[in-house]
């Protein structure tokens, strides 16, 4: 048996404290880019599981579906990860596919990375599905790239349904995947075991190994071999230019490609697509209603170099879009670190409402030492409609003073500037597939996932996930009313 954890959820710290109580091993598959995100562990929190003998593991930096990307940036987000965690301290030879959603390639690209095995979801029967599958992986797998493992768990699982998996196993012999994501004791949502239920299950399983020989232990140990060497992704050109700037390109989901829809806090943004643009044949358009804090946005794609550009310490970046819009609105940057991570930056002052296409631009202070990318938008912060076409980033070259589009006194609505993004509210991800892309392994299943779907879409694309921002580490421009 192996009890894994995805994602790296803060929570998930109760459910390390029971194993360790019950002498109990697992493996914890974490996206190194959110780690000491709000909600998410922290390096310390790694520490402390490594020196309790959990295993730490891979699973992209930002939670990437890996299959829809540049296989360049597939093995950035693979790659990386593994360099970063072993960096910290944490030497790492498992990994696990976001929204367990690989390919061929991609399990190549796992293995160039110099992991031992990588996990896939929902290929062992249970009564929550794959019904002609087997109740348990093959020892060693049949292929370590595509390792089966039951359904990820969730808070249907009864402690019944846990000791069936271990006893039905115990039948045919073999090694069974447990998949959790969140450990809760209130408030429980649908991807959660309760601790109530992981303490009984994990005071059922640990003994078993005396008295059934059914024994618990990490993924690597399972697969066995040693840490292999640390490989570097590709390092490429950075992207100098906004992809897709006219947003022309459809991309996964209902997003233009390389582009993703963004926001935070307590509002109900609806992206839709417009016709003609300010240039070619299409505009984004969000229309935002029942506001009462944060904002919503249209950003290049949060990746490690194929969508968003490219960014150099202490050059000054002029940024330009073209929008119409029913209120005022203002530029959000974010910026990504070494590391692949991306945190809120600042915020431009605000443009002025207006009913024909208008050039917004604005340049931004100098880049802090310790980023390479940037992603910008112009965000839409009160009920109202905003229209964006036609993207631009400049390095170096000073932006005309914005003297016509600036609001230079606030006007009457909103009253309230945003807040600072310092307490994102979004969901952590999740294995839940892209809701337009179920998972590969999973065609027959044709009911939604049971997960509420984020308003908001992961690091690298799918909609499914959601993009944390961490703290403002840097500098907050205040908005300038
Ligand atoms: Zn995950």
């Amino acid at each position: 048996m192996s009890l894994t954890f995805d994602d790296g959820n803060a929570d998930q710290l109760a459910g390390a404290t029971i194993m360790n109580n019950n002498g109990i091993r697992g493996t914890f598959y974490v996206a190194s880019g959110n780690i000491g995100v709000p909600g998410f562990l922290t390096q310390a929190d790694l520490l402390w599981l490594a020196g309790s003998g959990q295993e730490i593991a891979g699973h992209t930096v930002t939670h990437a579906d890996l299959p829809s990307l540049p296989l360049d940036e597939a093995k950035r987000q693979v790659c990386n990860d593994r360099v970063t965690l072993a960096n910290w301290g944490f030497p790492t030879r498992s990994f696990a596919y976001p929204f367990a959603e690989s390919t061929p390639a991609i399990e190549a690209v796992v293995a160039e990375c110099g992991y031992n095995s990588a996990r896939m979801l929902g290929d062992i029967k249970s009564r929550f599905g794959c019904s002609s599958c087997a109740y348990a992986e093959s020892t060693p797998p049949s292929n370590p790239f595509y390792t089966k493992a039951l359904d990820q768990s969730e808070i249907t699982w009864t402690l019944q349904d846990y000791k069936d998996a271990v006893t039905n196993a115990e039948t045919t012999g073999g090694w069974v995947q447990f998949t959790f994501h969140n450990v809760c004791s209130t408030s429980c949502g649908q991807l959660a075991v309760s601790q109530s239920v992981f303490s009984e299950f994990a005071a059922w399983l640990a003994p078993r190994s005396a008295t059934m020989n059914t024994v618990t232990m990490p993924v690597g140990d399972v697969i066995g071999g040693a840490v292999k060497p640390l490989v570097n992704g590709p390092v490429g050109s950075p992207v100098t230019e906004v992809q897709n700037p006219g947003l022309e390109t459809p991309g996964a989901n209902g997003q233009p490609q390389c582009w993703f829809q963004g926001g935070y806090g307590d509002n109900v943004p609806v992206f839709s697509t417009v016709s003609p643009g300010h240039t070619g044949s299409v505009a984004n358009k969000i229309t935002m209603t029942s506001y009462v804090s944060g904002d919503a946005k249209l950003l290049p794609t949060f990746d490690l170099g194929s969508c968003a550009p490219g960014a150099s310490e202490g050059s000054t970046y002029s940024l330009g879009t073209w929008y119409t819009s029913t209120v005022v609105t203002q530029y959000a940057v974010y910026l990504r670190t070494g590391t692949g991570s991306w945190q809120y930056w600042t915020s431009s002052p605000w443009f002025a409402a207006a009913s024909a296409w208008t050039l917004a631009e604005w340049t931004t202070p100098p880049i802090p030492a310790g980023y390479t990318g940037i992603s910008f938008g112009l965000s839409i912060f009160s009920n109202g409609e905003l229209v964006t076409d036609d993207y631009s980033i400049t390095e170096g070259v000073a932006a005309p003073a914005p003297v016509a589009a600036v609001v230079t006194e606030p006007p009457a609505e909103p009253a309230a500037a945003p807040a600072p993004e310092a307490t994102p509210t979004e969901a952590p991800p999740a294995e839940t597939a892209p809701i337009e892309a179920p998972p590969a392994e999973t065609p027959a299943v044709v009911t939604p996932p049971a997960e509420p779907v984020p308003a908001e879409p992961p690091v690298t694309a799918p909609v499914a996930e959601v993009i944390p921002v961490a703290p403002v580490v840097v500098e907050v421009v205040a908005p300038t009313p």
